[in-house]
């Protein structure tokens, strides 16, 4: 268990208050008090340390109590990465390979349509397909698989697409944005990652992908999909260049939309993997997220979004068990996806990646006394564990943080799953 947490586990939100220094605990009552955070005080809660941080984290805590109880969700999905290959060139990405690369690929709908088939007959609400931007890729094919798919399923949940995709999507058809995001809804979209956010700083941007979609495009995507019904998850990723003040204007971004558009389901902070990308060999990144902006992060966005997003998600993939679960008591509630990928794989003889079954979920969500709960991608509850079951085992290794199922393409880095 994280340090800091199973240190500190027994002291109370409000003998922590009384700890904070007067500007950290005047911020932390006001949220306390329902009352809307601003910047100011989002960069005085983003800089905290030792009492001030443990305030936060109890405080973070307590919000999460009483928005959304002791339940920790999670969803049964797959993720579908339909190929590698992509001239985009973000500097943080280890996913991507040119066309002649001896491990690139690229699946046709038809091969997806099986892959998806596995995942429910494995028990899969959900499946999240995302991918690199080929050069030639043919703008209507994320339509065609949306069909192929619901022709073939059309229960399931079909969450794909990131902004950067959709915005390719847009440029290759020369369809407006609007009629093509129609299109996919009627072929069978049901929601969209919120990925492709990194940071919403085009200065930022600037330096980690420079050829990726603006802060502006990212915003009109976003609201143009949740004007159409059509909902979205929310991400950031930390632990790079950025700085304090660019997680409080990321989540009050995110904030200002949601006030306009409730569209969003949730929001997914993505600890950056430096491991292999030329961001950090070129030596321009920190070298990923630490622990302690782990639970900075997570408690942050509880305490800015409190009242607008209610569901904070782990992407464990990235943070680890331990780190995840320290973070579920900073003020997350939801757990992610399951990795569907790779249980099929092992059933299948492979040897490799990480198996965690739902099981192993929850009992990993029962390690801090919280109730495990199943999910649908949209929230809605599917089956509420109060007791545990016999099945129920704590994984057998930890997640090392470089696993191989991390080499997934980081735009969708977040999210249930391998991330996204
Ligand atoms: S993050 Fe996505 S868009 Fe950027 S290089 Fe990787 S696959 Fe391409």
């Amino acid at each position: 268990m994280f340090k800091l947490n199973a240190e500190r586990s027994d002291v109370t939100w409000d003998q922590a208050l009384r700890a904070a220094r007067p500007a950290v605990a005047n911020a932390l009552e006001k949220v306390l008090e329902g009352r809307d955070l601003d910047a100011a005080d989002g960069l005085q809660l983003a800089t905290v340390t030792s009492a001030d941080l443990l305030a936060l984290v109890k405080v973070a805590d307590e919000l999460r109590r009483r928005v959304v109880g002791d339940r920790i969700t999670y969803v049964v999905n797959r993720n579908l990465n339909f190929t590698n290959v992509c001239i985009v060139g973000c500097a943080f990405c280890g996913f991507s390979r040119g066309p002649n690369s001896p491990d690139a690929y690229f699946h046709s709908p038809d091969k997806l349509v099986a892959k998806s088939v596995e995942a429910v007959e494995q028990g899969a609400t959900e499946v999240c397909i995302q991918g690199g931007l080929p050069k030639d890729l043919n703008g209507y094919y994320y339509v065609d698989l949306l069909r192929a798919i619901k022709a073939r399923l059309p229960q399931l949940h079909v969450h794909a697409f990131s902004p950067m995709e959709i915005d390719y999507g847009v440029e290759k058809t020369g369809m407006p944005l609007g009629e093509y995001l129609l299109m996919l809804r009627e072929a069978g979209l049901n929601s969209i990652p919120g990925t492709a956010a990194e940071i919403l700083d085009d200065d930022v941007r600037g330096l980690l992908s420079p050829n990726k979609l603006k802060v502006g495009r990212w915003i009109e995507i976003i609201r143009a999909a949740h004007g159409l019904g059509i909902p979205t998850t929310s991400t950031m990723m930390y632990g790079h260049i950025e700085q304090p003040e660019h997680w409080v204007r990321h989540m009050l971004l995110l904030r200002e939309i949601q006030r306009e558009t409730r569209g969003f389901t949730e929001f997914v902070p993505l600890g950056f993997v430096h491991y292999q990308t030329r961001l950090f060999q070129r030596g321009g990144a920190r070298a990923g997220h630490s622990e302690h902006e782990d639970l900075i992060v997570h408690a942050l966005a509880r305490v800015l979004l409190n009242g607008y997003i209610p569901n904070i998600q782990v992407s464990w993939v990235k943070l680890g068990f331990s780190a995840s679960l320290a973070c579920m008591e900073a003020g997350a509630n939801d757990f992610g996806g399951t990795l569907m990928e790779e249980s099929i794989s092992k059933a299948a003889g492979a040897n490799f990646g990480e198996y965690v079954s739902p099981s192993e979920f929850r009992a990993l969500i029962r390690r801090i006394g919280r109730i495990p709960a199943e999910r649908t991608t949209t929230y809605q509850i599917r089956n509420v564990f109060e007791h545990p079951t016999v099945d129920e085992q704590l994984p057998e290794r930890a997640i090392p943080i470089d696993m191989p199922i991390l080499n997934t393409p980081e735009h969708h880095a977040a999210e249930p799953a391998i991330g996204y």
